[in-house]
């Protein structure tokens, strides 16, 4: 049976001390991904401290060239939100093709984040455009955020507030999604930022990660064929029942593509 306590946090605050009274509690937010942990008994936490109703965790807004989305904001909210679609239509077309309605309508962005699994959507986003992840403690850059596969820079305590994505010039984002689940075989971010071109791949390796080689091939020449026989070290990538490595990078470089021509029909 389960055995934890159950705690519906009133505040921010209240969360922070909750955490860090009890130190085997967990925050839950959509439960999209904890639900199945505590289901397959991989995670016994004392108690569930659920913050997805807080205020502080709330809302959508578009101010001095960023978009700050709440941690508590749901997936189909980013994909429906006017304010996105407006400021960076590729971060609500990757929330429109995260899981499926039910994923979409309980599973929020500070969630997903939080998690960082390998074949998430959202690290993909927060990465290729750079974003940063403003937590109860301090801002943390995308590219100093994800360590690798479910590992994040949160410390124990450490709430994820809201996450600040600056505006492109164009972004797209491109995913061969498993069929199955949804999650991302392959998926890959591009973005076209005032300081040059971010490539952010997830799904093919360990952890969400910066194809530079393409970074720098896109710089020079924004166009698919920039990408053709591009070195792509594919040593570490993922290899399972669904996809080897070599599929993976395959996927990648075609992902890569599909992706930089949609910034091409913007
Ligand atoms: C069938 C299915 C298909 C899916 N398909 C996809 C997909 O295609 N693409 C994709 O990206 N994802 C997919 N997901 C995952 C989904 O997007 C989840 O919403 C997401 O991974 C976790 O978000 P959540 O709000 O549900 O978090 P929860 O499950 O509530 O929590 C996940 C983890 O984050 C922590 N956490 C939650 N909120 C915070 C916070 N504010 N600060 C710090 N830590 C926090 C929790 O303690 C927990 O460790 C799928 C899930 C399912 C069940």
């Amino acid at each position: 049976m389960y055995q934890f306590n159950y705690v519906k946090a009133k505040s921010l605050a209240e969360a922070g001390r909750l955490l860090a009274k009890h130190s085997e509690a967990k925050l839950v937010a959509g439960g999209m991904t904890l639900i199945p942990t505590l289901k397959q008994r991989l995670a016994h936490p004392s108690h569930l401290v659920d913050v997805a109703q807080l205020s502080e965790l709330q809302g959508i807004k578009a101010k001095g060239g960023k978009v700050e989305i709440g941690a508590a904001t749901r997936h189909h909210q980013v994909a429906t939100s006017a304010v996105v679609k407006k400021a960076i239509p590729a971060l609500a077309h990757l929330a429109s093709v995260i899981g499926d309605p039910q994923v979409r309508n309980r599973g929020t962005i500070g969630g997903s984040l939080a998690n960082n699994d390998p074949a998430a959507d959202y690290p993909a986003a927060a990465l290729g455009l750079g974003a940063t992840i403003v937590t109860t403690q301090r801002e943390i850059a995308a590219d100093a955020f994800f360590q690798g596969m479910f590992a994040t820079a949160l410390k124990d305590g450490e709430i994820v507030v809201r996450v600040v994505f600056p505006v492109p010039k164009r972004a797209a984002y491109s995913k061969f999604a498993h069929p199955a689940s949804g999650y991302a075989m392959t998926g890959v971010f591009v973005a076209q930022t005032g300081d040059g071109v971010r490539v952010a791949v997830t799904g093919a390796g360990p952890g969400v990660f910066r194809w530079k080689e393409a970074e720098a091939a896109l710089a020079k020449s924004a166009k698919p064929a920039a990408l053709e026989g591009l070195a792509l070290d594919a040593s570490g990538f993922n290899s399972d029942i669904h996809a080897d490595a070599e599929y993976r990078a395959n996927l990648v470089r075609v992902m890569a593509k599909r992706a930089v021509a949609k910034l091409g029909r913007k």
